[in-house]
């Protein structure tokens, strides 16, 4: 059977086959390489071929535990559901109708295509879609986010919503292209504090792969100062190479009485939160000023002590984030491609595709100080031994 559907366009140039590989979820922490048919893109949808994807802490988080992906309205295990989400590749068929993308563009993928039709889609809140996970059978609503509701990246081939899709220039490498959503979700958290960020006082709290990028964005943004927290030596001194101006161990001083003595002694205007520490509600609370803004952007693992006086005596406000809303995808990817920062620092491996369960371990276990992983379905070398 030829791969295609109705008004299905395909290019001779990129030949499609109708099975790839593709990782499934079995049971909690179970990977299985399998072979499944190559998607077909429906009206508004075009076909990418997936030419390197990133491990992100949700997907690891995924794997072993099932939350924050709903498939069918549950726990996404033994369900043929394919994970991964942080994917670039190359549009190789288009939908149809589709006429926004060529075949053979190259493109980045942002997460959640709401369904457009609720209220939070309409105010570009599509991360916050009221038909959240809603794709599937009676109760379709259009509502797809590739690697929590449906079926993500750790494969050769994903259908997108051409909402979804973020052009990207030649002189981007597939591996810097599959940070273009963490920096997204970076700006998104920058955009929803009000994003007039410049010459205003930030803390960035947690130096994992957003936190990094977070501080990056709020440099670029013309944020200062800019203060990155965290417990790693060797991720805060990648801090200050993306524009941190002040970084702060929080295992050798007191981080509120740290932020405030470079602040000039008063409290910073924003702080994004990107630990999910048990105490970093309180804390990023203490640091900011009166009036000042506070993102949550990371999902601790329990419930969080949180001192209501002091947000209320001090008129404090508290933003909570899911992932990448109103565009922010497309403005991280302009600074980017405007070389505004180099996201590349923190990408530190890269595997094949069949070896994903050692990326994983590396992202993980954090071998070899692992940040970004990525795995590529083509041209880096499996170091699986073949058995013989
Ligand atoms: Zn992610
Ligand atoms: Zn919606």
């Amino acid at each position: 059977m030829m791969y295609g559907g109705p008004g299905v366009k395909t290019g001779k140039d990129f030949p499609i086959p109708d099975t790839m590989k593709a990782w499934v979820l079995g049971n909690p922490g179970e990977l299985k390489l399998t072979q499944k048919p190559v998607p077909v893109p429906k009206r508004a949808e075009v076909l990418v071929r997936i030419d390197a994807v990133a491990i992100c802490a949700t997907d690891l988080e995924i794997i072993d535990h099932g939350s924050p992906a709903l498939i069918q309205g549950g726990k996404p295990f033994n369900k043929n559901f394919t994970p991964g989400h942080e994917y670039m590749g190359t549009v190789v068929a288009l939908g149809p109708g589709v006429d926004e993308y060529k075949i053979g563009q190259r493109v980045t993928v942002e997460i959640h295509a709401g369904c457009g039709q609720c209220k939070r889609c309409r105010e570009g809140m599509y991360t916050s879609c009221h038909n959240y996970g809603l794709n599937y059978g009676d109760v379709d609503k259009g509502h797809r986010a590739n690697g929590f509701t449906t079926d993500g990246g750790f494969c050769e081939y994903q259908v997108n919503n051409v909402n979804t899709l973020v052009a990207i220039p030649d002189s981007m490498s597939d591996e810097e292209a599959t940070l273009v959503v963490t920096a997204g979700t970076a700006m998104y958290g920058l955009t929803e504090l009000g994003g007039l960020v410049a010459g205003e006082s930030v803390v960035v709290t947690g130096p994992g792969p957003i936190g990094l990028l977070g501080v990056a964005v709020a440099t670029a943004l013309g944020a200062q100062p800019v203060i990155l927290t965290g417990t790693r030596d060797n991720r805060l001194n990648i801090g200050r190479e993306l524009g941190a101006d002040h970084v702060i161990n929080v295992r050798s001083e007191n981080v509120v009485e740290a932020v405030k003595r470079l602040n000039g002694g008063r409290g910073v205007d924003y702080v994004v939160e990107c630990s999910g520490a048990a105490n970093a509600v309180n804390e990023a609370v203490y640091m900011v000023n009166r009036g000042g803004k506070v993102c949550l952007a990371a999902f601790p693992h329990a419930e969080t002590p949180v001192d209501v006086a002091h947000i209320v005596r001090n008129n404090i406000y508290l933003y909570g984030i899911r992932g990448e809303g109103k565009s922010a995808t497309h403005r991280a990817e302009a600074f980017m491609s405007q070389k505004r920062f180099d996201a590349t620092k923190i990408h530190t491996h890269t595997f094949a595709l069949d070896d994903l369960p050692t990326a994983i371990r590396y992202a993980k276990d954090r071998v070899d100080d692992a940040i970004k992983v990525v795995v590529k379905a083509r041209g880096v070398a499996a170091h699986r031994v073949a058995a013989e």
